[in-house]
């Protein structure tokens, strides 16, 4: 197995993440999540408010999902937002045009001037457009008017309530509206795990600012969201990298767009995309609903349009990035002393889905049993906490080094006596002994986040 697939294996194993509809044989482009993913994306998503919510001049939304069809005209989705497509006529295998003229499926054939399938070497179609979006019906009447679309961005949610967002909370510019949800895109062809699938997360903040002073929110929100990865999320230098799109690349509402990549075991991937929309959102919004959304300068005196920042970043492409940063093999002793392979995620304490894990020696001897689990309650309280009393220890620490917890803690017979217990670190797997009172405050100053 080669380290993508250890890292999938591993995923879907130990409860991370499942194919939907599994016993159904799966839907393609889909994945659900397990107890531990959800545990992770959560804190994924805690991680990033707390960034952006301490600008103290960010508003949060929830807005639907299902949004009227005149929405995605306005936002032009309806006529941009495609892929160019082309089939084979033999197998019918679909492909975008450009991952086939970017070389992902290695270098086309030509015969008789006509591109052949990089599967079965049949001819291909000629490219046309293919919207990503998903439509539906609302209502019991399936007719133009009474169409809907899963939104493929959470952004428009955010523009439909510019206005709402300035009355009720006396937002003035530079200010952010942010949203964490669902987006979907009907995808043409899902791969990489859950890279590329077609119903997704997204984190977005549309960062309204001065026309004037575009480029140096564009500069501000770059190097913030860099910082974010790098040392809120202790992704190493080296994986980040930042991308800017050329001219003929950048989607129809944006001026200049730079994606951050990761580069993940199957090449570099876009993570987070940053673009300035320019007040191409509120002009549209504006000219398809006959709204009135300037936006009034009190020291100016004058209506302007302000213009839009938008660091867009997707949840599970995060949460994969962090599972191939934190995957790791090494070897360390067991019981006897003897070096034994390990298979350990090296998440930072303070995201890891769980944080302690807690053991009785024993299980079959009440008084640890009943100490161990009177530390869980009470540790539950405060932290991500699990209670494990099955197999040996050597092999409870094998399970949590396996999902990343960075301690566990072990009641022996010591505790009884002195009522200490040994905390063991998950990346150097030393133990040190403390006092039950301890814990807590050990466990506070280990979990810190760390933003330096
Ligand atoms: P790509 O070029 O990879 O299709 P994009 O440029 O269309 O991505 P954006 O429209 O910038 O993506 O969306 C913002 C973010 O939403 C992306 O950086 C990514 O993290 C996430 N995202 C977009 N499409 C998908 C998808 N199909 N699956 C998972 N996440 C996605």
């Amino acid at each position: 197995m080669n380290k993508l697939e250890k890292i999938i294996n591993l995923a879907e194993k130990r409860g991370f993440i499942y194919k939907s509809s599994e016993i159904y044989g799966g839907l393609k482009g889909f994945y659900d999540f397990g107890h531990l993913g959800v545990l992770l994306k959560n804190n994924i998503k805690k991680l990033w408010l707390k960034d952006i919510l301490s600008m103290g001049n960010i508003f949060l939304i929830e807005s639907t999902i299902i949004g009227p069809r005149v929405l995605y005209e306005a936002s032009g989705h309806l006529e941009n937002f495609y892929d160019r497509l082309v089939e084979c006529k033999n197998c019918h295998n679909r492909f975008r045009e450009d991952h086939l003229l970017e070389g992902e499926y290695g270098e086309i054939e030509i015969k008789d001037n006509k591109a052949l399938c990089p599967l079965c070497k049949g001819e291909l179609t000629e490219a046309r457009n293919f919207n990503l979006m998903f439509k539906t019906y609302i209502g019991p009447v399936e007719e133009l008017a009474s169409e809907g679309y899963l939104r493929p961005e959470t952004a428009q949610g955010i523009f439909v309530n510019f206005k709402n967002v300035i009355n009720s909370m006396r937002a003035k510019l530079p200010f952010g509206i942010a949203q964490i949800g669902k987006a979907f895109r009907n995808e043409i062809t899902p791969k990489n795990f859950i890279f590329r699938i077609r119903e997704f997360e997204q984190m977005e903040i549309e960062f309204f600012v001065n026309p004037e002073e575009d480029e140096k929110w564009f500069k501000f929100w770059l190097e913030k969201r860099l910082n974010w990865y790098i040392k809120t999320l202790g992704i190493s230098k080296e994986n980040i990298i930042p991308y800017e799109l050329p001219k003929e690349e950048l989607a129809h509402y944006s001026k200049k767009t730079v994606d951050i990549k990761y580069k993940f075991p199957f090449g570099e991937g876009e993570i987070e995309g940053i673009a300035n929309r320019t007040d191409y959102d509120l002009k549209r919004h504006m000219e398809y609903s006959k709204e009135d959304l300037f936006y009034f300068d009190q020291e100016k005196k004058e209506k302007i349009i302000p213009y839009v920042i938008e660091p867009s970043a997707g949840v599970e492409r995060i949460f994969f990035a962090l599972l191939c940063e934190a995957y790791d093999e090494d070897e360390v002793p067991n019981e006897k002393g003897e070096l034994e392979k390990r298979t350990v995620l090296r998440f930072k304490s303070y995201f890891a889905p769980i944080q302690v894990a807690v053991f009785p020696l024993l299980s079959n001897r009440k008084e640890l049993v009943e100490k161990s689990k009177k530390i869980y309650e009470t540790l539950s309280k405060d932290f991500s906490v699990v209670y494990d009393s099955s197999g040996s220890i050597g092999r409870r620490y094998r399970r949590q080094d396996e999902i990343g917890t960075p301690f566990c803690i072990t009641v022996d017979f010591q505790t009884l006596e002195d009522e200490t217990v040994t905390i063991r670190d998950r990346d150097t797997t030393q133990q040190i002994r403390i006092n039950i009172n301890e814990i807590e405050s050990y466990l506070k100053e280990k979990l810190k986040i760390c933003n330096s």
